[in-house]
């Protein structure tokens, strides 16, 4: 025969009141549920024993009110279920706390129901399930090797961390840190070694930093850091050091002194990245380098995978507050006829006057400005700045002389490039015809035919165009061909060897032939030497550019010499006059 199930054994309607009492009774001794009753305006006529250990009061010492147990915050929802208890007669079960005697907080699932004049409370002590829930909690948030937030808390913080500096723009670093050799060390150590290590290099992490930073380990050896609110790049890379010298110091396991060092990678909000995903993929590249170097070093991420310098990145943040006070400012070359001397051109050149570092020159902050894609705004400052200031000379009544403005690849290729220079020169009244644009051979070639399109617009316009730096890039000679172009700028380096290297002679030679044919001016620049220039002036190089006649000049030098050209052209006029 079957057993029979508990339903029909079971008799449900068997709940007499004596046994229901008694049931309840034991439920009541048991000390699980605590017991209050109160009076309608809330003063407590009784409470049980249960009740007083929840809240660690004796029975001489509990306060008169229920209200005064409970923390001002929760005094709202007590009122609300005072409210439906007048009207329903009982409350739903809530969670809420109460103050123990000793001032702490204990969390309580708080019942009601209207008794006659009296209210009866039933209170549940849930400080245990609470505990049990914080543990679970923790684990699932920590590592439980080192005790540190894991993956998931760390990228919470971070997120939370993005969030905040969206609205105060503040910078934030993403260090992924990670042991070299740490395999060979784990296994000479064995698990029990390996895990000690990892968590003395844990306390060692955490003592190297402030309150508000956060280090997880992700996992093995592997360790990343959040350091919120940096004022500068410097202070990541000052806590990259200090980790590094004590994680340097000597670990002692069985008395045995062991030395490890590690490989750090930075990425920096909002540069290297404005999401965690992006920022942790960055500082992961960053990381890579560092090992890739040998390890022993902390590496920053860069977009082209290069190395940077602390002083660049120190820069490369200053970039756009550097903009926006009108630090950048134009210098300006004299281009001189290598026949006669004369005055026949200027190159626009950027400067910034940095306020701490002092005067910067291109070479230490284009290529930042390329990579953050600043060099667009960088650079209509450059051309306005340019075209106003030759506009104003020719309106002075000096010599008009033409402009050269350097532009890069990316200004270049931008797909609005016609349209911005168009305006600019509206905006500056300046004659298309004095305006000489600069690019580089590998603008071009990177993508030729709508490169070619470009420059047939430029010389709709009126406007031309020179080759700068032309040698250095991948030129091909089909394309020099068809590109609507005006001038060859014979590159610098070819032109500093010239008397030197005879490679270099028929290098330049070759260049000056090849523009000729093609009907081009060729330019040469760096000219230093009064050697390169009369070699230059044999070879027929048409314009010449360099520290032999002038370096960059101020707007003011520059005029002087304007103004001297004024009076050459002026005697020479009068010559040809009086010559006829
Ligand atoms: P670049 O266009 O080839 O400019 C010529 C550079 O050679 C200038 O350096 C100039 O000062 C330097 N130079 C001129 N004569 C001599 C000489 O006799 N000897 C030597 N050793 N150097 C000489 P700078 O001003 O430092 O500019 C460097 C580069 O930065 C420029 O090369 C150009 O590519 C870029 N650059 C400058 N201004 C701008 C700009 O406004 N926009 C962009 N996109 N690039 C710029
Ligand atoms: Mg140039
Ligand atoms: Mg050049």
């Amino acid at each position: 025969m079957e057993p029979p199930t508990v339903r029909e054994t079971a008799d449900l309607t068997d709940f007499s009141n004596t046994k229901l009492e008694a049931g309840l009774r034991r439920i009541l001794d048991s000390n699980l549920i605590g017991v209050v009753f109160v009076d309608g305006a809330g003063w407590i006529k009784h409470v049980d024993d249960a009740f007083l250990r929840t809240v660690g009061f004796s029975r001489d010492e509990l306060p008169p009110r229920l209200i005064d147990l409970t923390p001002p915050e929760h005094h709202r929802f007590d009122e609300d279920a005072f409210e439906k208890l007048l009207a329903f007669g009982a409350c739903t079960p809530f969670e809420k706390e109460f103050i123990r005697k000793d001032g702490s907080r204990v969390p309580v699932l708080f019942g009601a129901v209207l008794n006659d004049e009296e209210i009866s409370c039933f209170v549940i002590d849930l400080s245990q399930n609470k505990k049990a829930q914080d543990q679970l909690n923790h684990l699932a948030y920590h590592d439980a090797l080192t005790d540190l937030p894991n993956q998931s808390l760390f990228k919470d913080r971070l997120k939370q961390a993005i969030a905040l500096s969206q609205r105060s723009n503040q910078m934030q670093a993403v260090m992924l840190l990670n042991l070299d050799r740490f395999k060979t060390v784990n296994d000479s150590l064995g698990y029990t070694g390996g895990d000690q290590l990892l968590k003395s290099v844990a306390q060692r992490l955490t003592s190297c930093l402030r309150d508000c930073d956060t280090v997880a380990r992700f996992g093995s050896d592997e360790f990343a850091i959040l350091l919120t609110h940096i004022p500068r790049a410097q202070d990541a890379a000052n806590t990259a050091q200090a980790i590094k010298e004590t994680l340097a110091q000597a670990f002692i396991f069985e008395e045995q002194e062991i030395f490890v060092s590690n490989s750090i990678g930075i990425s920096l909000y909002p540069n290297d990245g404005k999401d965690t995903a992006t920022l942790l993929k960055s500082a992961a590249a960053a990381l890579d380098r560092a090992k890739n170097q040998g390890g022993n070093t902390y590496q920053f991420y860069t977009a082209g995978g290069t190395t940077r310098s602390l002083k660049q990145l120190v820069l490369e943040s200053n970039l756009r507050p550097g903009l926006e006070r009108n630090e950048f400012f134009v210098h300006f070359q004299p281009q001189v006829s290598v026949k006669d001397f004369h005055l026949v051109g200027m190159e626009a050149l950027v400067r910034w006057q940095h306020p701490s570092l002092g005067l910067l020159y291109p070479k230490e902050f284009i290529q930042l400005a390329e990579d953050s894609g600043l060099i667009i705004s960088l650079g209509d400052v450059v051309f306005h700045d340019a075209c106003t200031q030759n506009k104003a000379w020719q309106d002075a009544g000096l010599p008009p002389m033409r402009l050269a403005v350097n532009f890069s690849a990316r200004q270049f290729q931008q797909t609005s490039f016609i349209a911005s220079v168009a305006a600019i020169l509206k905006q500056t009244n300046l004659d298309p015809s004095w305006l000489e644009i600069e690019i580089t051979e590998s603008s071009i070639m990177k993508d030729p035919d709508p490169a070619i399109e470009k420059l047939l617009e430029l010389k709709m316009m009126g406007i031309k165009v020179a080759i700068d730096d032309f040698g250095t890039g991948y030129s091909s000679l089909n394309y020099l061909k068809r590109f609507p172009i005006d001038t060859l700028k014979i590159d610098k380096t070819f032109v500093s060897d010239l008397c030197k290297d005879p490679h270099d002679t028929a290098i330049v030679r070759a260049i000056i032939t090849l523009g000729h044919a093609l009907d081009l001016t060729v330019v040469a620049e760096g000219v230093e030497t009064r050697e390169q220039l009369d070699l230059l002036a044999d070879l027929e190089c048409d314009v010449m550019q360099g520290f032999l006649f002038s370096k960059a000049l101020s707007c003011e030098d520059f005029e002087e010499l304007l103004v001297e050209q004024r009076q050459v052209n002026t005697i020479s006029s009068l010559v040809t006059t009086l010559q006829s």
